[in-house]
């Protein structure tokens, strides 16, 4: 069963696969057994056809782009086990209501994690903020829509692609952050222009998994280190803000 999900899966992701070196790296290093198998049912469960491509390699998760059997495009996101930070992950999950678990159990840990991400994704979106649609998750494995344009070509993040009207750009983030914060009730804790898709000049705010709901103990912590992250980095594309201006747009009580 097991080598049968490792082939079909193996098929599904060569058939379109270029001879990229990420590609290849993707490959070869995340798809344990486990993770075949996951990619195999959602594969089985119509939720994609062909992975085709990375999209990024970080320090804890692949983002691969997904091809569904109606042509259209998905965004694949895969915690590789290995490369975890339990103790974060732990550290995050413990003081969150909405998980009441005690696990120490890595896969279950990771399980969590990603459920989680899923979680805030749909509360994020629920309150009007722009996120990607969360789309399904199962274990080590999300999906989710995919940020880019028609032929394929994923959204640069605010890093590697800076607004042209950085000051027009921040007023839309700032409205974000402000639906995120107090309609969501969630504090991202991990925003930077790393983590805000230029999506056609308009933001787009991804990577939720370490997003805390604001009576978590370490919320203000994140927000704090939030905050300073993107006036800074605003700052630096010449927006007329300060920690002190954007604390008080978005802290209202
Ligand atoms: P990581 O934990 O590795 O930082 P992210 O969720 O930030 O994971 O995703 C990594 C990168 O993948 C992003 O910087 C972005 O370039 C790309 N990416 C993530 N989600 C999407 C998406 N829904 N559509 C297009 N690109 C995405
Ligand atoms: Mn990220």
């Amino acid at each position: 069963r097991v080598a049968k999900a490792d082939a079909e899966v193996q098929k599904l992701i060569s058939r379109k696969r270029t001879k990229d070196a990420d590609d290849r790296k993707v490959s070869s290093e995340i798809f344990d057994k486990a993770t075949l198998q996951v990619l195999y049912k959602l594969a089985n469960q119509g939720h994609l056809d062909v992975l085709n491509g990375a999209i990024s390699t970080g320090k804890e998760a692949n983002v691969l782009k997904g091809i569904k059997e109606d042509g259209s495009i998905v965004a694949v996101k895969i915690y590789r086990i290995a490369t975890s930070d339990f103790k974060k992950m732990q550290y995050y999950i413990a003081g969150d209501p909405r998980f009441n678990v005690r696990s120490s159990n890595k896969r279950q840990l990771i399980n969590n994690w990603v459920n989680k991400e899923f979680r805030n994704l749909t509360r994020l979106k629920d309150a009007g903020v722009n996120v990607p649609e969360a789309i399904t998750s199962l274990n080590n494995v999300l999906i989710i829509e995919f940020i880019g344009d028609e032929d394929g070509n994923p959204a640069p993040t605010v890093k590697n692609l800076p607004p042209q009207d950085p000051a027009h750009f921040y007023e839309q983030l700032v409205e974000q952050m402000d639906r995120f914060i107090n309609k969501a009730n969630l504090i991202h804790g991990d925003l930077s222009s790393y983590n805000i898709l230029n999506f056609d000049e308009k933001p787009v705010i991804i990577d939720v998994s370490q997003s805390v709901v604001r009576d978590h103990i370490i919320a203000n912590e994140l927000l704090a280190r939030d905050i300073k992250n993107i006036s800074f980095e605003f700052s630096k594309m010449g927006v007329d803000t300060s920690i002190e201006d954007l604390t008080n747009r978005l802290i209202k009580d």
